[in-house]
This record gives C-alpha cells, sequence and structure tokens, in this order.
C-alpha cells in the first residue's frame, strides 16, 4: 500500500511528486511518457527561472528531477485505466483506492493526486479520419517541415493555433489561420508576428465543413459564418489546433466532473470532491492551463494530500457540497 499515487508525468505530477518526496510519503508515479504536452515545443520560453527551453530538454529535466527523490517510485510507461475506492485499512481514513493499468497491474494507496493533462481535440468534420497523416496533422512542431514550399491551413485561433503558424513560417510558401471566431484568442505578441508576415493569410468567422482530397489533402471547405457563403482553400496540408480534451476518463464517476469533462477542483485545497483523491493542471477545471500553474498546483495538492494522510481537516468546499 502506498500514501499516494500520482497519475501523470507532466509538470503538475512532478512537482507534485517533489514536493510529496520531502514530506517523506511513499510515492508512485504512474506515466505513460514524461514533460507533458510542451515536450513538442521548440522552445518554452515561459518557465519562470529560465530563459529559454526545448520540450526535449524540459521533459528531461523534469524526469531527472523526480528520479532523484527516494522515496519516489516510477512505473513508465504505464496507462491507468481506472481508478475504484476500497475499504479503509485505517479508520482515520473513510476509503483507500485502487488504481487499474493497461499492463494489468493494479495498485493501492491511501490518497491520489490526478494530473493526467489533456489531448487534442478533434475537429469531427468529413476527411480527417481519411486524410490523417495524408495532409492533415496535429503536431507543427514534428511535422512542418513536411509542409516545404506547400500551402498550409491551420485551423484554430487560439495559442496552439498561432504556435503552428509560426512553426510553418520557414517552411509553407502560403498559410491559411482559419478561425471560427470574430478575433484571434492567443498571445498578442505571437498574434503581432503572425500578422507581420506576408505569408499569412488570417480567415476569421470561417467554420470548417470538411477536409478534401484524392490521394492526399487538396482543400479545406469551410462557410463564412457572416455571409454563408461556402469556399475553398486550395490548400496541401491541414494542421488541426481546436483545443484540448482533458484525460479524466479514468475519474468518470468517482469525482464531479464539469460538461467539459474537466476535474472539478476547490482551487485553495486541489481537493476534489472525493475525499483522497487531489487533482491539478490541465485535466482541472482551472482556467489559465501553463506549465507553471500546473506546477503550482501539483504541489497545492501534494501538501492537501499530506494534510489529507495526517487527517487534518482541510475538506474543501466542492467536497462539503457533494458529500
Ligand atoms: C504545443 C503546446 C505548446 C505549449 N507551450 C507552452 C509554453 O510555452 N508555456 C506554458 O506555460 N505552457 C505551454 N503549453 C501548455 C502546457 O503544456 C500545459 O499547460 C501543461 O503541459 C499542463 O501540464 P500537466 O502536468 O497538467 O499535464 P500534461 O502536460 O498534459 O501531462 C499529462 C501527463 O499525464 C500522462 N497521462 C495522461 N493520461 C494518463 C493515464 N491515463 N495514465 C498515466 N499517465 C497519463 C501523460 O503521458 C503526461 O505525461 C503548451 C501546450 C501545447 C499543446
Amino acid at each position: 500500500m502506498y500514501d499516494l499515487i500520482i497519475i501523470g508525468g507532466g509538470p503538475a505530477a512532478v512537482a507534485a511528486g517533489v514536493y510529496a518526496a520531502r514530506k517523506k510519503l511513499k510515492t508512485l508515479v504512474i506515466t505513460e511518457t514524461f514533460g507533458g504536452q510542451s515536450m513538442v515545443s521548440d522552445s518554452i520560453e515561459n518557465w519562470i527561472g529560465t530563459k529559454t527551453i526545448s520540450g526535449f530538454d524540459f521533459a528531461e529535466a523534469l524526469e531527472g528531477h523526480l528520479r532523484a527523490q527516494a522515496s519516489v517510485e516510477i512505473k513508465m510507461p504505464e496507462k491507468v485505466t481506472a481508478v475504484h475506492e476500497i475499504p479503509s485499512t485505517d479508520v482515520k481514513r473513510p476509503h483507500d483506492f485502487e488504481v487499474q493499468t493497461d499492463q494489468g497491474n493494479s495498485y493501492q494507496a491511501k490518497a491520489l493526486i490526478v494530473t493526467s493533462g489533456s489531448r487534442r481535440r478533434r475537429l469531427g468534420v468529413p476527411g480527417e479520419d481519411k486524410f490523417e497523416g495524408k495532409g492533415v496533422a496535429y503536431c507543427s512542431t514534428c511535422d512542418a517541415p513536411i509542409f516545404s514550399d506547400k500551402r498550409v491551413a491551420v485551423v484554430g485561433g487560439g495559442n496552439a493555433g498561432l504556435e503552428a503558424v509560426v512553426d510553418l513560417f520557414p517552411y509553407a510558401s502560403e498559410i491559411y489561420l482559419v478561425h471560427r471566431g470574430e478575433q484571434l484568442k492567443g498571445d498578442a505578441v505571437t498574434q503581432e508576428e503572425i500578422r507581420k508576415n506576408p505569408k499569412v493569410e488570417i480567415i476569421l468567422n470561417a467554420q470548417t465543413q470538411e477536409i478534401v482530397g484524392d490521394k492526399f489533402v487538396t482543400g479545406l471547405r469551410y462557410q463564412d459564418s457572416k455571409s454563408g457563403e461556402t469556399k475553398e482553400l486550395p490548400v496541401d496540408g491541414v494542421f488541426v489546433e481546436v483545443g484540448a480534451v482533458p484525460n479524466s476518463d479514468m475519474v468518470k464517476g468517482v469525482v464531479e466532473l464539469n460538461p467539459f469533462g474537466e476535474v472539478v477542483i476547490d482551487h485553495r485545497t486541489a481537493a476534489t470532491s472525493k475525499p483522497g483523491i487531489f487533482a491539478a493542471g490541465d485535466v482541472t477545471d482551472e482556467l489559465y492551463k501553463q506549465n507553471n500553474i500546473s506546477a503550482g498546483q501539483g504541489i497545492t495538492a501534494a501538501l492537501s494530500a499530506y494534510s489529507y494522510l495526517l487527517g487534518i481537516n482541510k475538506r474543501s468546499p466542492t467536497a462539503e457540497k457533494v458529500a
């Protein structure tokens, strides 16, 4: 029986693991990968205390820091598929937990921290599945060089979409940034950089309807939501950058989720609706999804888990509401 199981290997998980080790908790971290979503970034420039770091080096640094903690055991690559409540081994706690994984293993702990982050959302339009890998792509850092001298559409006007456009600057001949809203949503500084580049055309109020092609992508069809007109952009590639889906399936029915599938937490303690389960980072209903915020919340979760294990009552309003 572990004191604590942490699910995930991004900044939230590693911060939680380092703090759990400082409290001498017998901890198990189960993760598919280390580094989290920004692992694919060329350059992370807002990790506080570091001017710039590549996603690859960031992932290595996180993994190294966690592996330096003597009381933390790591299972990687391993995916948590389900979480169950089991009877408590101590009258001071209402229950313990069992975690099952894709390797057929199960592990037990007195408390859990869920930091499983999120994954890319799909557009869900005709042609997306058919042309995946044949012009439809989801990782600009990985796949931008494939589109040398080609015309490319990037769908999505948030930070991920803007970053994809910047990644394509050195390669693509023309870049269409297609966004369904009236205005772009990402960082003002990156927007400015994009607007200055003559390769880029920004198309707003555009609802993507279909990705068309024969063997490979040949175009992107969209509806202009102002005029109602259907238009087609002649492109060889489409990068889909339309947001994220939280990886919360393993705790569905165990803790409260919001309508987006995010784990609802008390932002003071990182407690979920189930006493003994805490959550941090992009898997939660936190408004701002960032590395530093995830790390900070991971720390809050670890300190709250420690108080919970000591029997100190710092239960959240969320827990009180659901109990
Ligand atoms: C392309 C891109 C660039 C970005 N650049 C920046 C940036 O420059 N600066 C910044 O601050 N933020 C950036 N972000 C946002 C930042 O990456 C996230 O806010 C941050 O990664 C969230 O950390 P997290 O630990 O909550 O979750 P994640 O980073 O999503 O990590 C989740 C971890 O959980 C593991 N996992 C998932 N499901 C399971 C499971 N069932 N069982 C076991 N393990 C599981 C995954 O393998 C992963 O290790 C970027 C995001 C993207 C997509």
